[in-house]
């Protein structure tokens, strides 16, 4: 049973509940209809010997008699005549009626039972089945009290067999048609549960197929529909798009890490390389050493900033998050970073008092510490940054501002992105990892972060989180 296929398990089921349930039902409709039938003829019966019970009369005398042309028969008895209507011998619903004395002896009608030895005693208003010839037959006597009659009967005789006969028709064409009917809606589950099915298959050739090395740009195509499944290879179709996003960009980081790190490295080997073959005094290798020193760090910070990138952005880390005086954490920021003497510009801000977030400090002094340290990097000889802090009713705004270079409107949607640099002549020690970082950390804290900014005129860095005063 295990290794069936589940198609075939469900039609399996199907079938057998289908074959148990149509078994039970006709077992129980054959009894009902068993009884009924024979509560049916036992009623007929006692109908038919009653309504003959008025078709008997006795007359004492010939005269008495009234002919009116139909086929009444008379028979002398007792020094009259019984008249008999017409109609006593009609065998309605096969049931055969008997006018007999009280020891058995038969005047008028039929006895089929009678003649083939089987007697019953008489017993007025009751069914009696009686077996003869292999047969089960009813009865049904009434005592004849009119005048002249006494001591007659009349018996009304029925074979089951009489209402067998439509019961027996049903059940064989029950016996045929029925299994027809069970062997066709087995054939129709089993096919409904194959198209049912269909798209689990294509969901497990999807897997195996991306298991077997082909690329993830493949989709489930099942159409459209609103059922369960259709709602499963939507949600596989919807983790094959993130997976192939998380690799597309996990190539990309490891392109580009590879990128930024060649430079460094082809200056380290071309140092080392002049040192060994050129240099020529102490001098010529204290150069080369101050070079490879310098490539050493960029490559160290590079590789620091790399390791936390991906930290916040696996959340491989976890940051502890707690209520956090965001006026005092910008102010702390704010003053350590105005001591950096750095193109003569000068750093200014502004605060609201007891501001509070929900957040990481050292995450968000990392943002605050990005967005200025840009405004030095990127900032004109004697030139301002003012970052100012302010809140509104649910939201607190920090904006750092600064009067630099300024970026492209073609190049803004893009500084977030990690490694991009709208302008490398001025980014120094960067390695465009700032500004992805920044939008890294927003995002964590469940905030936004915004650029406006004009060439040559300067920028202004907005980010927004949510205060929990
Ligand atoms: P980088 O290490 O190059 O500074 P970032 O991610 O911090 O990398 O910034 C990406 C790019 O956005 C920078 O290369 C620079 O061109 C631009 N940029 C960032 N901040 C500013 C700013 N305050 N003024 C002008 N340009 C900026």
């Amino acid at each position: 049973m295990k290794n069936l296929s589940i198609r075939l398990k469900i039609t399996l089921w199907f079938g057998s509940a289908l074959i148990i349930v149509v078994a039970l039902t006709l077992i129980i409709v054959f009894s009902v209809s068993n009884s009924v039938m024979i509560k049916d003829l036992c009623n007929n019966l006692s109908e038919s010997v009653e309504h003959n019970v008025d078709e008997v009369e006795f007359y004492s005398t010939f005269d008495e008699i009234h002919f009116d042309n139909d086929s009444d028969h008379y028979i002398a008895y007792n020094n009259g005549y019984i008249e008999i209507d017409d109609d006593f011998l009609d065998k309605v619903n096969g049931i055969s009626t008997s006018l007999c004395e009280s020891d058995g002896s038969l005047l008028y009608g039929e006895n089929p039972i009678a003649v083939h030895t089987v007697s019953q005693d008489f017993s007025d208003y009751k069914i009696q089945a009686v077996s003869a010839r292999g047969e089960t037959y009813y009865i049904y006597d009434r005592m004849l009290t009119l005048e002249g009659l006494e001591g007659l009967w009349l018996r009304g005789i029925v074979p089951e067999a009489m209402g067998k006969t439509q019961l027996s028709y049903i059940v064989n064409l029950s016996l045929v048609l029925l299994p027809i009917l069970i062997l066709i809606s087995i054939l129709g589950g089993y096919i409904i549960a194959g198209k049912t099915l269909y798209p689990i298959k294509k969901i497990s050739l999807a897997a195996a197929g991306i298991n077997h090395g082909q690329d993830l740009k493949k989709r489930i195509e099942i159409g459209n529909g609103k059922d369960e499944l259709h709602y499963l290879a939507n949600t596989f179709n919807e983790m094959l798009e993130r997976l192939e996003l998380s690799f597309k960009a996990q190539k990309q980081f490891t392109s580009d890490a590879s990128h930024e790190l060649r430079t460094p490295i082809t200056v380290i080997m071309a140092q080392c390389e002049f040192a060994l073959s050129s240099a020529s005094d102490s001098e010529d290798y204290r150069n080369a050493l101050i070079v490879i020193q310098r490539q050493g760090h960029k490559m160290s910070r590079l590789i620091n900033n790399m390791l936390d990138f991906t930290r916040l952005e696996n959340k491989s880390e976890s940051y502890a998050i707690e209520k956090i005086n965001l006026s005092d954490l910008v102010s702390s920021v704010c003053e350590d970073m105005s001591l950096i003497n750095e193109k003569s510009i000068t750093l200014t801000f502004s605060t609201d008092d007891n501001i509070y977030v929900m957040g990481n400090s050292q995450l968000l002094s990392r943002l605050i510490a990005n967005l200025i340290s840009n405004s030095y990097r990127y900032g004109n000889e004697n030139g301002h940054i003012n970052v100012t802090l302010t809140s509104s009713e649910e939201t607190a705004s920090l904006s750092v501002a600064d009067d630099g270079i300024g970026i492209s409107k073609e190049q803004q949607p893009q500084i977030f992105n990690r490694f991009y640099q709208a302008d490398s002549s001025h980014s120094g020690e960067g390695a465009g990892l700032g500004l992805a970082m920044v939008k890294e950390i927003a995002a964590f804290h469940g905030g936004s972060i915004t650029v406006e900014s004009e060439p040559e005129k300067g920028s202004i860095f907005t980010f927004i989180i949510k205060t929990s005063n």
